[in-house]
Protein backbone atom coordinates (compact mmCIF):
# COMPACT_ATOMS: atom_id res chain seq x y z
CA UNK A 1 0.00 0.00 0.00
CA UNK A 2 0.97 3.63 -1.04
CA UNK A 3 2.54 5.61 2.40
CA UNK A 4 4.18 9.13 2.71
CA UNK A 5 7.84 9.06 3.96
CA UNK A 6 8.24 10.14 6.96
CA UNK A 7 11.45 11.54 8.18
CA UNK A 8 12.29 12.25 11.43
CA UNK A 9 15.13 14.86 12.97
CA UNK A 10 15.51 15.42 16.63
CA UNK A 11 14.16 13.74 19.82
CA UNK A 12 12.28 10.56 21.08
CA UNK A 13 9.15 13.24 20.78
CA UNK A 14 9.39 13.29 17.54
CA UNK A 15 9.60 10.12 16.82
CA UNK A 16 7.37 9.03 18.72
CA UNK A 17 5.31 11.37 16.34
CA UNK A 18 6.76 10.30 13.06
CA UNK A 19 4.91 7.21 14.32
CA UNK A 20 1.64 8.56 14.56
CA UNK A 21 2.01 10.65 11.21
CA UNK A 22 3.46 7.13 9.91
CA UNK A 23 -0.35 5.55 10.55
CA UNK A 24 -2.12 8.45 9.49
CA UNK A 25 -0.41 8.29 6.02
CA UNK A 26 -1.09 4.97 5.10
CA UNK A 27 -2.09 5.62 1.51
CA UNK A 28 -0.72 8.96 0.43
CA UNK A 29 1.23 8.76 -2.41
CA UNK A 30 4.00 10.57 -3.65
CA UNK A 31 4.51 12.69 -0.60
CA UNK A 32 7.02 13.10 2.30
CA UNK A 33 6.88 14.98 5.62
CA UNK A 34 9.96 16.34 7.36
CA UNK A 35 9.13 16.15 10.90
CA UNK A 36 11.99 19.46 12.21
CA UNK A 37 14.07 20.03 15.41
CA UNK A 38 14.39 22.84 16.79
CA UNK A 39 17.12 22.61 19.53
CA UNK A 40 19.70 24.16 18.29
CA UNK A 41 20.96 26.57 15.10
CA UNK A 42 22.63 23.69 13.99
CA UNK A 43 19.25 21.43 13.93
CA UNK A 44 17.36 23.87 11.93
CA UNK A 45 20.06 24.38 8.96
CA UNK A 46 19.99 20.36 9.06
CA UNK A 47 16.58 20.38 8.15
CA UNK A 48 16.92 23.18 5.26
CA UNK A 49 19.64 20.55 4.49
CA UNK A 50 17.56 17.64 3.97
CA UNK A 51 14.99 19.33 2.21
CA UNK A 52 17.28 21.06 -0.14
CA UNK A 53 18.75 17.34 -1.32
CA UNK A 54 15.37 16.06 -1.46
CA UNK A 55 13.82 18.48 -3.79
CA UNK A 56 16.79 17.84 -5.95
CA UNK A 57 16.29 13.98 -5.82
CA UNK A 58 12.18 13.73 -6.21
CA UNK A 59 11.60 16.61 -8.17
CA UNK A 60 7.81 15.89 -8.43
CA UNK A 61 7.41 14.55 -4.20
CA UNK A 62 5.10 16.87 -2.67
CA UNK A 63 7.15 18.03 0.89
CA UNK A 64 5.45 19.03 3.75
CA UNK A 65 7.73 20.35 6.41
CA UNK A 66 6.43 19.97 10.35
CA UNK A 67 7.97 19.81 14.07
CA UNK A 68 9.21 22.52 15.96
CA UNK A 69 11.76 24.42 13.17
CA UNK A 70 8.35 24.57 11.13
CA UNK A 71 6.28 26.04 14.64
CA UNK A 72 8.71 28.67 15.38
CA UNK A 73 9.60 29.77 11.89
CA UNK A 74 6.82 28.92 9.61
CA UNK A 75 7.48 31.82 6.75
CA UNK A 76 10.98 30.82 6.59
CA UNK A 77 9.77 27.59 5.25
CA UNK A 78 7.05 28.59 3.25
CA UNK A 79 9.54 31.02 1.33
CA UNK A 80 11.82 28.21 0.46
CA UNK A 81 10.68 27.36 -3.17
CA UNK A 82 11.01 23.42 -2.59
CA UNK A 83 8.42 23.20 0.12
CA UNK A 84 4.66 22.34 -0.78
CA UNK A 85 3.41 22.87 3.34
CA UNK A 86 4.33 24.11 6.42
CA UNK A 87 2.52 22.15 9.18
CA UNK A 88 2.28 23.43 13.28
CA UNK A 89 3.50 21.38 16.02
CA UNK A 90 -0.26 20.99 17.18
CA UNK A 91 -1.95 20.11 13.88
CA UNK A 92 0.65 17.29 12.64
CA UNK A 93 -1.08 14.90 14.20
CA UNK A 94 -4.97 15.43 12.63
CA UNK A 95 -4.16 13.08 9.39
CA UNK A 96 -6.74 15.67 7.84
CA UNK A 97 -4.83 19.12 8.21
CA UNK A 98 -1.81 17.32 7.64
CA UNK A 99 -1.71 16.38 4.23
CA UNK A 100 -4.77 17.97 2.84
CA UNK A 101 -4.84 19.23 -0.61
CA UNK A 102 -6.80 22.50 0.33
CA UNK A 103 -4.71 25.59 -1.13
CA UNK A 104 -3.23 26.56 2.13
CA UNK A 105 0.84 26.49 2.22
CA UNK A 106 1.03 27.33 5.68
CA UNK A 107 -1.09 26.24 8.55
CA UNK A 108 0.19 26.94 12.10
CA UNK A 109 -1.82 26.81 14.86
CA UNK A 110 -1.10 29.14 17.97
CA UNK A 111 1.14 26.93 19.87
CA UNK A 112 0.25 28.09 23.37
CA UNK A 113 -3.76 27.27 22.81
CA UNK A 114 -3.58 23.77 23.60
CA UNK A 115 -4.37 23.34 27.52
CA UNK A 116 -4.63 19.30 27.14
CA UNK A 117 -2.89 16.59 24.93
CA UNK A 118 -6.73 16.02 23.28
CA UNK A 119 -7.89 16.09 19.89
CA UNK A 120 -6.40 13.74 17.33
CA UNK A 121 -3.55 12.13 19.65
CA UNK A 122 -6.02 11.12 21.84
CA UNK A 123 -8.43 9.72 19.55
CA UNK A 124 -6.16 7.81 17.09
CA UNK A 125 -5.76 4.52 17.39
CA UNK A 126 -2.18 3.62 19.12
CA UNK A 127 0.69 3.38 17.90
CA UNK A 128 2.33 -0.30 17.26
CA UNK A 129 4.95 0.00 14.72
CA UNK A 130 8.12 1.94 14.99
CA UNK A 131 9.34 0.65 11.47
CA UNK A 132 12.23 -1.39 12.49
CA UNK A 133 13.21 -0.03 15.71
CA UNK A 134 13.27 -2.27 18.67
CA UNK A 135 12.75 -0.13 21.80
CA UNK A 136 9.36 1.82 21.38
CA UNK A 137 8.55 5.42 22.59
CA UNK A 138 5.59 6.39 24.19
CA UNK A 139 4.70 10.31 24.46
CA UNK A 140 3.25 10.82 28.53
CA UNK A 141 3.33 14.54 28.42
CA UNK A 142 4.25 17.37 26.08
CA UNK A 143 4.91 21.18 26.15
CA UNK A 144 6.82 22.88 28.96
CA UNK A 145 6.06 26.22 31.63
CA UNK A 146 9.75 26.61 32.14
CA UNK A 147 12.08 29.25 30.56
CA UNK A 148 15.58 28.03 30.75
CA UNK A 149 17.38 31.46 29.37
CA UNK A 150 18.83 29.34 26.50
CA UNK A 151 15.97 27.06 25.46
CA UNK A 152 13.40 27.54 22.59
CA UNK A 153 11.57 24.64 22.97
CA UNK A 154 8.80 26.10 24.83
CA UNK A 155 7.70 28.13 22.75
CA UNK A 156 7.88 25.28 19.50
CA UNK A 157 6.18 22.69 21.90
CA UNK A 158 3.75 24.88 23.90
CA UNK A 159 2.70 24.68 27.56
CA UNK A 160 2.87 21.55 29.71
CA UNK A 161 0.21 19.03 29.20
CA UNK A 162 -0.05 15.73 30.17
CA UNK A 163 -1.69 12.26 28.67
CA UNK A 164 -4.25 10.99 30.94
CA UNK A 165 -3.14 7.04 32.20
CA UNK A 166 -5.26 5.41 30.95
CA UNK A 167 -4.33 6.57 27.38
CA UNK A 168 -0.88 5.64 28.28
CA UNK A 169 -1.97 2.45 29.42
CA UNK A 170 -3.49 1.70 26.31
CA UNK A 171 -0.86 3.04 24.68
CA UNK A 172 1.88 0.37 26.04
CA UNK A 173 0.16 -2.44 25.75
CA UNK A 174 -0.04 -1.85 22.40
CA UNK A 175 3.37 -2.34 21.90
CA UNK A 176 3.88 -5.37 24.17
CA UNK A 177 0.81 -6.64 22.20
CA UNK A 178 3.30 -5.97 19.12
CA UNK A 179 6.22 -7.41 20.62
CA UNK A 180 8.23 -5.04 21.80
CA UNK A 181 10.12 -5.89 25.32
CA UNK A 182 11.12 -2.12 26.09
CA UNK A 183 9.82 1.18 26.06
CA UNK A 184 11.30 4.68 26.41
CA UNK A 185 8.26 6.80 28.26
CA UNK A 186 9.07 10.47 26.47
CA UNK A 187 8.11 14.27 26.73
CA UNK A 188 9.18 17.48 26.67
CA UNK A 189 9.22 17.43 30.84
CA UNK A 190 8.57 14.36 31.87
CA UNK A 191 8.90 15.45 35.68
CA UNK A 192 6.11 18.20 35.27
CA UNK A 193 3.66 14.96 34.41
CA UNK A 194 0.57 15.49 36.20
CA UNK A 195 0.62 19.20 37.03
CA UNK A 196 -2.32 19.73 34.79
CA UNK A 197 -4.66 16.62 35.79
CA UNK A 198 -7.05 15.85 39.04
CA UNK A 199 -5.22 15.17 41.73
CA UNK A 200 -1.82 16.09 40.35
CA UNK A 201 -0.38 12.20 40.19
CA UNK A 202 3.25 12.45 40.00
CA UNK A 203 5.69 11.28 36.92
CA UNK A 204 6.40 7.83 39.52
CA UNK A 205 3.05 7.14 40.46
CA UNK A 206 2.11 7.10 37.13
CA UNK A 207 4.77 4.67 36.12
CA UNK A 208 4.21 2.48 38.68
CA UNK A 209 0.15 2.70 37.95
CA UNK A 210 0.94 1.90 34.06
CA UNK A 211 3.40 -0.80 35.22
CA UNK A 212 1.06 -2.57 37.28
CA UNK A 213 -1.46 -2.65 34.42
CA UNK A 214 0.80 -3.89 31.78
CA UNK A 215 2.42 -6.74 33.84
CA UNK A 216 3.79 -8.42 30.49
CA UNK A 217 6.49 -4.85 29.41
CA UNK A 218 9.37 -6.18 29.90
CA UNK A 219 11.62 -3.05 30.29
CA UNK A 220 11.20 0.57 30.90
CA UNK A 221 13.24 3.42 30.66
CA UNK A 222 12.64 7.37 30.64
CA UNK A 223 13.50 10.22 28.97
CA UNK A 224 15.56 12.89 30.43
CA UNK A 225 14.63 14.25 34.06
CA UNK A 226 14.66 17.57 35.80
CA UNK A 227 16.86 16.86 38.81
CA UNK A 228 15.10 19.48 40.77
CA UNK A 229 11.72 17.60 40.04
CA UNK A 230 12.29 13.79 40.72
CA UNK A 231 9.14 12.70 42.71
CA UNK A 232 9.46 10.40 45.89
CA UNK A 233 7.88 7.89 43.99
CA UNK A 234 10.30 7.44 41.33
CA UNK A 235 13.26 6.67 44.24
CA UNK A 236 11.01 3.92 45.43
CA UNK A 237 10.07 2.66 42.32
CA UNK A 238 13.84 2.98 41.63
CA UNK A 239 14.61 0.80 44.49
CA UNK A 240 11.57 -1.58 44.22
CA UNK A 241 10.96 -2.33 39.90
CA UNK A 242 13.19 -4.50 38.21
CA UNK A 243 11.46 -3.48 34.78
CA UNK A 244 12.47 0.20 35.54
CA UNK A 245 16.22 -0.04 33.79
CA UNK A 246 19.25 1.40 36.25
CA UNK A 247 19.81 4.17 34.01
CA UNK A 248 18.54 7.37 34.62
CA UNK A 249 19.26 10.53 31.91
CA UNK A 250 19.67 13.70 33.69
CA UNK A 251 19.13 17.24 32.10
CA UNK A 252 21.82 18.80 34.29
CA UNK A 253 22.94 21.16 31.76
CA UNK A 254 25.93 22.61 34.45
CA UNK A 255 27.71 21.94 37.52
CA UNK A 256 28.00 25.28 38.60
CA UNK A 257 25.42 27.27 40.87
CA UNK A 258 25.84 30.69 39.23
CA UNK A 259 25.98 29.11 35.77
CA UNK A 260 23.17 26.81 36.75
CA UNK A 261 21.28 30.93 38.18
CA UNK A 262 22.02 32.13 35.05
CA UNK A 263 20.30 29.12 33.20
CA UNK A 264 17.20 29.57 35.21
CA UNK A 265 17.74 25.99 36.05
CA UNK A 266 15.62 24.41 39.47
CA UNK A 267 18.74 23.03 40.45
CA UNK A 268 22.06 23.48 42.27
CA UNK A 269 25.16 21.48 42.11
CA UNK A 270 24.09 20.17 45.36
CA UNK A 271 20.55 19.14 44.40
CA UNK A 272 22.27 17.18 41.59
CA UNK A 273 24.75 15.58 43.60
CA UNK A 274 21.76 14.61 46.19
CA UNK A 275 19.77 13.26 43.65
CA UNK A 276 22.48 10.71 42.36
CA UNK A 277 23.18 9.51 45.72
CA UNK A 278 19.38 9.04 46.53
CA UNK A 279 18.97 7.06 43.65
CA UNK A 280 22.74 5.06 44.52
CA UNK A 281 20.80 4.22 47.77
CA UNK A 282 17.61 3.02 45.80
CA UNK A 283 19.68 1.12 43.20
CA UNK A 284 22.92 0.51 44.14
CA UNK A 285 24.01 -0.30 40.23
CA UNK A 286 21.89 2.84 38.68
CA UNK A 287 24.51 4.87 36.00
CA UNK A 288 24.00 7.82 35.06
CA UNK A 289 23.72 10.12 32.19
CA UNK A 290 23.66 13.78 31.62
CA UNK A 291 23.00 16.61 29.19
CA UNK A 292 25.76 19.40 29.51
CA UNK A 293 25.64 22.62 27.71
CA UNK A 294 29.69 24.03 27.59
CA UNK A 295 30.53 27.68 27.40
CA UNK A 296 27.54 28.57 28.00
CA UNK A 297 27.43 32.74 27.94
CA UNK A 298 29.57 34.80 31.09
CA UNK A 299 30.60 31.21 31.98
CA UNK A 300 34.66 31.77 33.68
CA UNK A 301 37.38 28.95 33.47
CA UNK A 302 36.84 28.67 37.34
CA UNK A 303 32.62 27.72 36.54
CA UNK A 304 33.83 25.37 34.24
CA UNK A 305 35.77 23.40 36.05
CA UNK A 306 32.97 22.95 38.72
CA UNK A 307 30.78 21.28 35.78
CA UNK A 308 33.91 19.16 34.95
CA UNK A 309 34.51 17.97 38.53
CA UNK A 310 30.92 17.47 39.08
CA UNK A 311 31.05 14.73 36.50
CA UNK A 312 33.21 12.88 38.75
CA UNK A 313 31.41 13.74 41.86
CA UNK A 314 27.95 12.53 40.20
CA UNK A 315 30.05 9.92 39.03
CA UNK A 316 28.21 10.26 35.79
CA UNK A 317 29.10 7.75 32.78
CA UNK A 318 26.93 8.81 29.84
CA UNK A 319 27.54 12.59 28.69
CA UNK A 320 25.71 14.28 26.13
CA UNK A 321 27.56 17.57 25.14
CA UNK A 322 26.82 20.70 23.66
CA UNK A 323 28.91 23.66 22.75
CA UNK A 324 26.36 26.47 23.48
CA UNK A 325 24.35 27.16 20.29
CA UNK A 326 22.49 30.75 20.72
CA UNK A 327 19.03 30.76 20.10
CA UNK A 328 17.82 33.91 18.51
CA UNK A 329 14.74 35.01 20.87
CA UNK A 330 16.17 33.60 23.87
CA UNK A 331 17.46 35.57 27.15
CA UNK A 332 21.14 33.89 27.07
CA UNK A 333 21.22 35.04 23.38
CA UNK A 334 21.64 38.44 24.56
CA UNK A 335 23.97 37.47 27.46
CA UNK A 336 27.94 37.80 26.85
CA UNK A 337 29.25 35.03 24.68
CA UNK A 338 32.00 32.95 25.53
CA UNK A 339 34.22 32.66 22.18
CA UNK A 340 33.18 29.91 19.97
CA UNK A 341 36.61 28.49 20.32
CA UNK A 342 36.82 28.36 23.78
CA UNK A 343 33.24 26.49 23.60
CA UNK A 344 34.47 23.87 21.61
CA UNK A 345 38.06 23.41 23.88
CA UNK A 346 35.53 23.46 26.98
CA UNK A 347 33.18 20.35 25.25
CA UNK A 348 36.45 18.67 24.20
CA UNK A 349 37.34 17.90 27.66
CA UNK A 350 34.08 17.24 28.96
CA UNK A 351 33.96 14.30 26.18
CA UNK A 352 37.31 13.60 27.27
CA UNK A 353 36.20 13.18 31.04
CA UNK A 354 32.94 11.49 29.55
CA UNK A 355 34.97 9.04 27.72
CA UNK A 356 37.27 7.56 30.50
CA UNK A 357 34.37 7.21 32.91
CA UNK A 358 32.34 5.25 30.12
CA UNK A 359 35.51 3.33 29.83
CA UNK A 360 35.93 2.66 33.90
CA UNK A 361 32.36 1.01 33.31
CA UNK A 362 32.53 -0.74 30.49
CA UNK A 363 35.50 -2.48 32.43
CA UNK A 364 33.90 -3.12 35.30
CA UNK A 365 30.83 -5.01 33.79
CA UNK A 366 33.63 -7.94 32.23
CA UNK A 367 32.52 -10.84 34.18
CA UNK A 368 29.21 -10.13 34.63
CA UNK A 369 25.82 -11.69 33.14
CA UNK A 370 24.03 -8.68 30.87
CA UNK A 371 20.38 -8.61 30.13
CA UNK A 372 20.47 -7.61 26.53
CA UNK A 373 17.76 -6.02 24.37
CA UNK A 374 18.73 -7.02 20.93
CA UNK A 375 18.31 -4.21 18.51
CA UNK A 376 20.16 -5.17 14.94
CA UNK A 377 22.47 -8.37 13.69
CA UNK A 378 24.84 -9.02 16.85
CA UNK A 379 24.28 -5.65 18.64
CA UNK A 380 22.15 -4.69 21.44
CA UNK A 381 22.07 -2.91 24.56
CA UNK A 382 22.06 -4.07 28.63
CA UNK A 383 19.54 -2.76 31.12
CA UNK A 384 22.43 -0.14 31.93
CA UNK A 385 22.33 0.97 28.06
CA UNK A 386 25.87 -0.05 27.38
CA UNK A 387 26.41 -1.51 24.01
CA UNK A 388 27.13 -4.98 23.82
CA UNK A 389 28.29 -7.00 21.31
CA UNK A 390 26.69 -10.55 20.65
CA UNK A 391 29.56 -13.53 20.02
CA UNK A 392 26.13 -15.51 18.79
CA UNK A 393 23.01 -14.78 16.41
CA UNK A 394 19.59 -13.79 18.22
CA UNK A 395 16.43 -11.98 16.63
CA UNK A 396 16.37 -8.50 16.88
CA UNK A 397 13.73 -7.55 19.71
CA UNK A 398 14.63 -10.59 21.99
CA UNK A 399 16.36 -9.99 25.14
CA UNK A 400 19.00 -12.69 26.22
CA UNK A 401 21.42 -13.53 28.65
CA UNK A 402 24.92 -12.76 28.15
CA UNK A 403 28.48 -13.81 29.89
CA UNK A 404 30.62 -10.14 29.52
CA UNK A 405 34.14 -11.48 28.66
CA UNK A 406 35.73 -7.99 27.19
CA UNK A 407 35.25 -4.66 26.13
CA UNK A 408 36.02 -3.83 22.14
CA UNK A 409 35.91 -0.30 20.88
CA UNK A 410 33.86 1.14 23.52
CA UNK A 411 31.57 -1.94 23.27
CA UNK A 412 30.97 -4.91 25.78
CA UNK A 413 31.74 -8.15 24.49
CA UNK A 414 29.34 -11.00 25.39
CA UNK A 415 29.10 -14.72 25.05
CA UNK A 416 25.76 -16.70 25.30
CA UNK A 417 25.15 -17.04 28.85
CA UNK A 418 24.09 -20.68 30.20
S1 LIG B 1 12.87 22.46 31.04
FE1 LIG B 1 14.13 24.11 30.22
S2 LIG B 1 15.49 23.07 28.77
FE2 LIG B 1 13.78 21.69 29.13
S3 LIG B 1 12.31 22.16 27.49
FE3 LIG B 1 11.76 23.36 29.30
S4 LIG B 1 12.73 25.35 28.99
FE4 LIG B 1 13.73 23.87 27.62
Amino acid sequence: MAQARIITLGCRLNTFESAIMRANTAGIEDTVVINTCAVTAEAERQARQVIRRLRRERPRVRIIVTGCAAQLNPGAFAAMEEVDRVVGNADKLDAALLTADDGEDVVVSDIMAPRETAGPFMAGPPVTDFGGRTRAFVQVQQGCDHRCTFCIIPFARGPNRSVPLARIVQQVQGLVDSGYAEIVLTGVDVCSYGADLAGRPSLGRMVRLMLRRVPALRRLRLTSLDPAAMDDDLFRLLAEEPRFMPHLHLSLQAGDDMVLKRMKRRHTRADAIEVCRRARAARPDVVFGADLIAGFPTETEPMFLNTLSAVAEMGLTYLHVFPYSPRPGTPAARMPEVPVTVRKERAAILRAAGGKALARFLESRIGTIAEVLVEKGRSGRCRHYAPVHLGFDAPAGAVVGARIANVVEGRLVGTRAA
